[in-house]
């Protein structure tokens, strides 16, 4: 019996009992038969879990790239392992095979090593998302040398700390990067964050933009001619499991970001396996993951997870917005994408524009779409489901971090019956609880509680780097033994979980927890309501009361604010109790998010504190104008 694919509700339970039961045999198997090793493990598992120890695959000797593109080439070579769709429509997309790949990844890898790169050494990878940025994560990859991409959004002060923090010698970077209609200067953002960075010796330069820009003598090198006069094939390192493969930053929502390290097998064995489940692949689907590498969403779901199993992955340089709103439906249409995954701030975006955007397009070639990066709430769901899914795709909503390496909670397509809101159950290999303010495992369903994961899996991030001790304090600490996402979650009458929110966002309104993502969501289905916020405040009587930040679709429509108000209120009366109805609301124009696009709940709580003397590390914020407004617009 082969434990890869899973095809029936009855089998997702066999599998997922036998995870449970026997996680050794399960994992083991799954790893013996889908993957090519140079040498086996000794253990499948090794954990101390109040010790924050955990290893997979012990002693194993592997090599990522060798399974994400070397085992293809003789079945597949000339298969288009990558489309690279251009940010301007009218710029031909790039189709790269297999064999291509190959040679340009080991291209890639000699002149790394001639550079003086090996293994073990951090490389920050600074670049648009073009080819190249592919090419570099697993040139990096193939030598050994740990990767550290930064999201080409950040300013210089947030890549300078982000080096620094670990010790990177070489940056990877482009003359510029295109964004809608917009250019960006990254070069001159590296120079300026390497006046602070002594560990980086080298900067290597990929021609995008053809800008001029300033060339550091005896430290920056054009790319493209080192790559023309390296070799065109590569030996990998081989790779101890648990040597780490990459350091990656988290988005920064609830405070400074965390340089989670992920190791090389258990990370490969995870993302193969979520992607090929979840996401119901099969051989010639196209694959479109529409985040930025710059995230673990990029990592695992545009890279590996899909280079693993020899699938077609569609790499989108610009954003949903240009040349207009029908962006994302043209380029479905044009390369015929099968499995389209993005993030609700999206999907709520483009739902707040005219519909003959989406309408224009049968996006038939669509089977299965997904959504990841924050709750998503009940009218951006059915959108999703009716005008991009045509009711016919699975919506599968993937709840994992950047921590977990691969999606922990999520439907698998054509498998698990959806339900809008809930990311349903896990996945075979992840074990949740709920847990209480006192520390219990809460049993049964019909419960709320912190959810916390009570046995390893091979994709969960084994430290932070240079920080073992932030790693345990932050994940195992509170509930000792366990792990800690920090999320708080319900469990339906059938087991099915919704995330509710951060733990941290949990507002205690006259003794009663209040989750903000089912209010949000409440407020959120009133017509006039675009997108909105709930933090709490500290209140007299109350313990703390509800103030709510709305943003409205359409300004003119609904003047009489007050009355606005009112019927949102009585909206989440009706839905979810009069016991959440909102204080305070203040209707904005944005809300302040991370880079990432999500919204930075923490600013806005002070914000309702009155509170405007420390924000906190905001370096990834992304639109600190917006922080003024909503200051000036303060209900006192
Ligand atoms: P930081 O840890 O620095 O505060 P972050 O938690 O936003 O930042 P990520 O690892 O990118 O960094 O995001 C993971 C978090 O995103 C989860 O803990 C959860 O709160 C939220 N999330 C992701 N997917 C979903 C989902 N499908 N439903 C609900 N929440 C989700
Ligand atoms: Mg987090």
């Amino acid at each position: 019996m082969s434990y890869f694919k899973i095809d029936s509700l009855e089998q997702y339970f066999k599998h997922y009992n036998k995870s449970i039961r026997e996680p050794r045999k399960f994992w083991g198997k799954i790893a013996e038969e889908n993957f090519t090793w140079y040498q086996y493990w000794d253990k499948v598992v090794d954990f101390n879990m109040a010790d924050a120890e955990v290893k997979w695959f012990v002693d194993a000797k592997v090599n990522i790239t060798k399974n994400c593109i070397d085992r293809h080439l003789a079945k597949k070579g000339d298969k288009t392992a990558i489309i690279f769709e251009p940010n301007d429509p009218s710029e031909q997309a790039l189709h790269i095979s297999y064999n291509e790949l190959y040679e340009r990844v080991s291209k890639m890898a000699n002149v790394l090593r001639e550079q003086g790169i090996n293994k073990g050494d951090r490389v920050c990878i600074y670049l648009p998302m073009i080819p190249e940025l592919a090419v570099a994560v697993l040139a990096c990859a193939r030598i050994g040398a740990i990767h550290s991409v930064v999201f080409a959004g950040f300013s210089a002060s947030a890549v300078a700390s982000r080096i620094n923090d670990s010790q990177c010698k070489m940056v990877i970077t482009s003359d510029g990067g295109y964004r809608g209609n917009k250019t960006i200067d990254l070069k001159g953002i590296v120079d300026e964050a390497l006046q602070n960075c002594p560990s980086v010796t080298s900067v290597l330069v990929a021609k995008r933009t053809n800008a001029e820009i300033q060339m550091k003598a005896g430290r920056d090198q054009w790319l493209a001619p080192l790559l023309d006069n390296a070799l065109n094939n590569s030996v990998a390192e081989i790779m101890d499991a648990e040597d780490p493969l990459f350091i990656l930053y988290t988005s920064g929502s609830t405070g400074k970001p965390k340089g989670m390290v992920h190791t090389t097998a258990g990370y490969m064995v995870y993302t193969a396996y979520t992607f090929k489940n979840v996401f119901n692949y099969e051989e010639n689907d196209i694959f479109w993951c529409t985040a930025d590498i710059g995230w673990i969403t990029g990592h695992s779901y545009i890279l590996y997870g899909p280079l693993l199993n020899g699938a077609t992955t569609v790499i989108y340089e610009g954003i949903p917005s240009y040349p207009d709103f029908s962006r994302f439906w043209e380029t479905i249409e044009k390369h015929k994408v099968t499995q389209f995954y993005t993030a609700p701030t999206a999907i709520r975006a483009l739902a707040k524009e005219n519909l003959s955007y989406v309408q224009r397009f049968p996006l038939k070639s669509l089977k299965v779409i997904g959504s990841v990066g924050e709750p998503i709430n009940e009218e951006a769901w059915h959108w999703y489901n009716d005008h991009v899914g045509g009711k016919r795709c699975p919506v599968v909503d993937t709840w994992w971090q950047t921590e977990t390496g691969g999606i922990m909670i999520a439907p698998l397509a054509f498998t698990t019956p959806t339900k809008p809101t809930y990311a349903t159950l896990p996945l075979p290999g992840i074990q949740p609880v709920l847990m209480d303010d006192k520390r219990n495992e809460i049993e049964g369903n019909q419960v709320v509680g912190s959810l916390c994961i009570k046995f390893p899996w091979p994709g969960i991030a084994r430290t932070i780097w240079g920080d073992h001790q932030r790693y345990k304090d932050t994940y195992f600490s509170t509930f000792p033994g366990k792990y800690f996402t920090g999320d708080g979650a319900l469990r339906d009458e059938v087991g099915y979980y919704r995330i509710t929110g951060r733990v941290d966002d949990v507002v205690i309104v006259s003794g009663h927890n209040l989750g903000t993502a089912p209010i949000e969501d409440a407020i959120n289905e009133h017509p006039a309501v675009a997108e909105s916020a709930i933090v709490g405040f500290p209140h007299d009587i109350k313990g703390n009361a509800l103030y709510g930040y709305v943003i409205l679709k359409e300004s003119g429509e609904y003047r009489d604010r007050d009355n606005l108000s009112k019927e949102i209120n009585q909206h989440i009366a009706d839905h979810i109790g009069p016991i959440a109805k909102l204080d305070k609301i203040q209707y904005v124009t944005g809300l302040p998010k991370t880079r990432s696009g999500k919204i930075m709940r923490r600013i806005l709580r002070k914000i309702a504190e009155g509170d405007y003397s420390n924000f906190g590390d905001i370096t990834t914020l992304l639109n600190p104008e917006i922080v003024e407004e909503i200051v000036k617009g303060r209900i006192v």
